[in-house]
Order: structure tokens, then C-alpha cells, then sequence
């Protein structure tokens, strides 16, 4: 097989857009039901043989990254629930080792990974933790882990290795307990994130808190200095003076009220191998069906590049899909969020 397929200029849509970042769904399995991700009792799970197996991510992801992805993020479900996960990463950064790796996870088995996760590289880490509060913890997540998962925040914040950002899903009662959130987080280390929340076709009765609300609560508690330097392609960053005592790092990510698709620079592989340019779009190509029929890698090269070129423009989501109705929309955990 020879590699011509390698040189091809980049992951570029019909739009102009160039992709070089891959987010890989390695299961769709977890360890949490959080309420805004999946219903109470949980979704049926997808069978063994239809996920895809370590040697097949890692050859996939290799294409990719010949193809022009830089950067390569493991999310889920829960990624480290998946048994083999440490041995996919270190196939993958065998393979690639220049590649940036980056890990999305709820943090709850973290604190038992990190050095090892350090010693292969990985940088980045974002961790999902949307209160500072066990009882919020418990009724969001059905969980009683949150322990776990502050001391996996701080065990990381001592190994001194990693970029750590924080991800909370932003609710109402979010801005009731924003100050507590402040007041834990100020001092450490780590990047605070807030996401408006997105439909769902498995969740009913989300309430949508359109991330300007957060923006005028978080002024009226101190200074909140937009940095635009520091933006990233879905976060608007800001500094945060609180208390006159320190300077926080906060990002708002409004994929609703403040669409970023003409920014949009990734794609995500799901853990059957379908690989999705668009987390809300139905639209998807079979790459598990071709890695099982004995393709070669210039055929997935070939699918990876078409699949792309037709990205659509953007989503069509609006705030008042969040009833639940919104049917192209499949499970966070099954397309990694
Ligand atoms: N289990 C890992 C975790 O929770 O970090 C990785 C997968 S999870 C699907 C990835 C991200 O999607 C998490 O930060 C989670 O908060 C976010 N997410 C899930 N459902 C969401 C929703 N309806 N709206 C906004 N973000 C959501
Ligand atoms: Fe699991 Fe992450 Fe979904 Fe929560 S957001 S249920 S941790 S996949």
C-alpha cells in the first residue's frame, strides 16, 4: 500500500472550512445517567462486536491524522469505563507521535490514570463537573461520586502536567450556586467552562439558560474582562476578577445563542465508526463497514475526504427544541458530546 493518499492538502468542506481536530467516542457506555445526557434508566447499550475494536480506532485515527488532523480528543460515554483504553491511547501515540491527545472524561476513575495519561502525552484534559455540591451532584448525575472527582481534579492540579479545563452544563440553579463554584475553584489551576445546554432526542424538559444570563451574573459579581486572545473556536474567554482577590479563567460556549459552525473544525468518529461531520446532523459515513469488508487505507482516506467535503453548513437547532422533539438529534454519550 503506498501512502499517496497522505498528501492530499487537508480536510477542507464545501465551505472553506479545514479540519484538524477528531473527537473519538471509544464506547457509549457510563458510569453516570446525567439527567441533561441521558434518560434515568440509562439506554440500552451497544453490543461488543458493533464497537469498533483498539486496532481498528488506531488505524482509523492514523488515516486521519494523514489526512490533517492535529489534534485528537477521546471522549464517550465514559472513556475510561472502556476495558483496553489505555492500551488504545498507547497504540495511538505509538503510531503518532507528534500527535496532541486529549482526554474528555466525568473524572470519576481519573485520579488512578493520570500518570499514566502524563507519561503518554496527554496534555489536555477537560472534566466534566457541573456543581460543587454532592446533594446537586447526586440529583444531576444519579451518583455519589463527587469526591472522587474533586480529588482527581486536584491529584491532576499536583502532577502539574496537564492544561485542565472544567466543563459544567449551565442550568438555573447554576447561577444560584455560582458563588460557591467561584469561591472552590479560585486558586486552582483549571479553566472554568460553561455550556448552554443542547437538546436531545433521549431528554425531556431540559430548561434552557441562555449563556448572556451567566454573562450578566458573572459582571455583577466582579470584573469580567473579555479576552479575546484567548478565544477558542466555541469558547468566548474572559478574565474574572472576584473578590478583588484573584483572576479567574472563564469560558461560555453558547452553541445555541451564539452558533460557531462557520469556525467549526472538527469531526467525530463514534464508537460503531460512523464518522459524524456534525454532532446535531443525522448524516454520518460508515467507516466500521468499511474497515470490516478489507478496505485499504486509501479507500478510508477516499470516504474520510467525501464525508467531509459535504459538511453542511450548520445545525438547524433552536433554543425551543429543548422539549425533547428534536428527532435527528441521537444520545451525547453515544456521539461523545
Ligand atoms: N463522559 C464524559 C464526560 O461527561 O465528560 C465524556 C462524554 S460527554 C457526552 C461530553 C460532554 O458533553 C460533557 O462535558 C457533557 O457535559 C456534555 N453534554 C452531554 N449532554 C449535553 C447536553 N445535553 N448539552 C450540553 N452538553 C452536554
Ligand atoms: Fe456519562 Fe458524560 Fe453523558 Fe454524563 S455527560 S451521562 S458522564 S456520557
Amino acid at each position: 500500500m503506498n501512502g499517496d493518499w497522505k498528501q492530499k492538502g487537508g480536510l477542507v468542506d464545501l465551505h472553506g472550512r479545514v479540519h484538524d481536530y477528531l473527537r473519538v467516542s471509544v464506547t457509549d457506555r457510563c458510569n453516570l445517567r446525567c439527567r441533561y445526557c441521558m434518560p434515568p434508566e440509562g439506554v440500552e447499550w451497544l453490543s461488543h462486536e458493533s464497537i469498533l475494536r483498539n486496532e481498528e480506532i488506531v488505524r482509523v485515527i492514523g488515516v486521519f491524522c494523514g489526512l490533517g488532523i492535529a489534534k485528537v480528543r477521546f471522549t464517550g460515554g465514559e472513556p475510561l469505563v472502556r476495558r483496553g483504553f489505555m492500551e488504545l491511547v498507547t497504540g495511538v501515540r505509538r503510531l503518532l507521535p507528534d500527535t496532541e491527545l486529549c482526554l474528555t472524561t466525568n473524572g470519576i476513575l481519573l485520579k488512578g490514570y493520570l500518570e499514566a495519561l502524563r507519561d503518554l502525552g496527554v496534555r489536555k484534559l477537560n472534566v466534566s463537573l457541573d456543581t460543587v455540591s454532592p446533594e446537586r451532584y447526586r440529583e444531576l448525575t444519579g451518583s455519589d461520586c463527587h469526591r472522587e472527582v474533586v480529588e482527581a481534579i486536584d491529584r491532576a492540579l499536583e502532577l502539574d502536567a496537564f492544561e485542565i479545563k472544567l466543563n459544567a452544563v449551565l442550568f438555573r440553579e447554576t447561577l444560584e450556586e455560582l458563588e460557591a463554584f467561584l469561591d472552590y475553584f479560585s486558586g486552582r489551576r483549571v479553566t472554568l467552562r460553561f455550556i448552554e445546554v443542547m437538546p436531545s432526542g433521549l431528554v425531556k424538559g431540559l430548561e434552557f439558560l441562555p449563556a448572556a444570563e451567566l454573562e450578566r451574573t458573572l459582571a455583577a459579581m466582579g470584573a469580567l474582562v473579555r479576552n479575546g486572545s484567548g478565544d477558542t473556536r466555541v469558547a468566548r474567554m474572559y478574565d474574572f476578577r472576584y473578590r478583588g482577590r484573584y483572576d479567574m479563567k472563564i469560558g461560555v460556549i453558547p452553541p445555541l445563542t451564539g452558533c460557531f459552525c462557520d469556525r467549526c473544525n472538527r469531526v467525530r468518529l463514534s464508537s460503531v465508526g460512523a464518522l459524524r461531520t456534525c454532532l446535531h446532523g443525522a448524516e454520518f459515513c460508515d467507516l466500521r463497514g468499511l474497515l470490516r469488508s478489507g478496505a485499504g487505507d486509501d479507500e478510508l482516506a477516499a470516504a474520510i475526504t467525501t464525508c467531509i467535503r459535504e459538511k453542511p453548513r450548520e445545525h438547524a437547532l433552536q433554543c425551543h427544541d429543548m422539549d425533547g422533539t428534536c428527532s435527528s438529534l441521537s444520545s451525547m454519550s453515544r456521539i461523545g458530546g
